[in-house]
């Protein structure tokens, strides 16, 4: 390539203005261009525009009007070549993207895929449970027994078993459809329990917690579990993003409030952050950065909140990290008693 770019260079300077060599460049444009980056055909085509130039300007013979069309000519033809095969490049790039999410939409058709998403919502109660059960197993062998801790640990093994089948009958009745059971709760309260679920995984991680629910809140009207089910989604995507900092860095802040006629819920963390462009993606249906992501938490989230008739959205946080927020309809004008 070089090779060629000497030649056409050399001939272009020895021969006359009115011959316009320069123009073949655009042919070492396209050559190249399955060869090389986005950054690397940039680069060619400035400098097949600067070796035009050169030329131009170490050419001695011929009429100068004549050379200086040519030129232009030239080198509109090398950046009009360069724009087409860039875009070109991104439009290959979009082929190959929307391929691999058509190919992870058949995954999740599978029956394989189709478990994934269900054990995704019910693994966090079924770690509790075995959780639970280990310290049940433990107070049950000392000697005496601990009967009462060990009712204490059965009932939350029973409260776990319970929410993981409740999340089942909830994913089967959204798979068919049906709208969500909106009744009045403490919002507050629901989401204490998701962030209790999750307070195991936020201390091996070394992710400081910092939890201000505002305690004036009143009663939140929406389905309350799938409001939970969104709460730890953006709990669990918080803490994979500040897992991918370094320690002593990792913080998380919860925040509940109430805006006008909604009580809004939002999750900062100080992870990875969005890049930009990522923004837009975020609540597609199958679009993951994770190695083993399915990229259905985040679609699942919007369409659970708009369900229960509020919104939900996400931006970068100036100091580093996301911030995310939904938005969920209130009952009451009178706040809910604390538990
Ligand atoms: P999954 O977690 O399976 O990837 P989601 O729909 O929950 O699916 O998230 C989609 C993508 O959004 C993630 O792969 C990640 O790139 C991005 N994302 C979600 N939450 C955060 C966050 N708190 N910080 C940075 N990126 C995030």
């Amino acid at each position: 390539m070089l090779f060629v770019m000497g030649a056409i260079f050399i001939i272009d300077s020895a021969t006359g203005y009115e011959i316009a060599v320069s123009v073949f460049y655009a042919g070492v444009i396209l050559t190249a261009a399955p060869i090389l980056s986005r950054n690397a055909l940039m680069v060619l085509s400035g400098t097949c525009t600067a070796v035009t130039l050169l030329s131009f300007a170490i050419t001695a013979q011929g009429d100068y009007r004549a050379g200086l069309v040519n030129m232009t000519i030239s080198i509109v033809s090398i950046l009009m070549t360069a724009h087409l095969v860039l875009k070109m490049a991104a439009a290959r790039a979009a082929a190959r993207d929307a391929q691999a999410r058509l190919l992870r939409i058949a995954r999740v058709r599978s029956l394989e895929g189709l478990t994934t998403s269900i054990a995704h919502e019910i693994n966090q109660p079924l770690a509790a449970v075995v959780t639970s059960g280990n310290a049940c197993q433990r107070w049950l062998g000392q000697d005496p027994p601990n009967v009462d801790k060990a009712r204490q640990g059965l009932q939350r093994i029973l409260d776990d078993a319970t929410r993981a089948g409740d999340i089942i009958a909830r994913v089967r009745s959204l798979t068919k459809g049906e709208p969500p059971r909106r009744l009045a709760f403490d919002f507050n309260e629901a989401i204490r329990e998701v962030v209790d679920l999750s307070r195991t995984e936020m201390a091996r991680a070394a992710i400081v917690l910092e939890v201000d629910l505002n305690p004036g809140l009143p009663l939140a009207l929406a389905d309350r579990l799938q409001v939970q089910q969104v709460a730890g989604n953006l709990l669990l995507n918080a803490i994979d993003a500040t897992a991918l900092v370094p320690p002593g860095r990792r913080t998380i802040r919860l925040i509940s409030a109430r805006d006008e006629d909604m009580i809004v819920f939002s999750v900062r963390d100080s992870g990875t952050g969005l890049a930009e462009g990522v923004r837009d993606r975020l609540f597609e249906a199958f679009w993951t950065t994770k190695a083993h992501g399915l990229g259905v938490g985040l679609s699942l989230s919007r369409t659970i909140v708009e369900a229960n008739g509020g919104h939900i959205s996400a931006k970068s946080n100036k100091e580093g990290g996301a911030l995310f927020w939904f938005s969920v309809p209130f009952q009451d004008k009178e706040p809910a008693c604390q538990s």
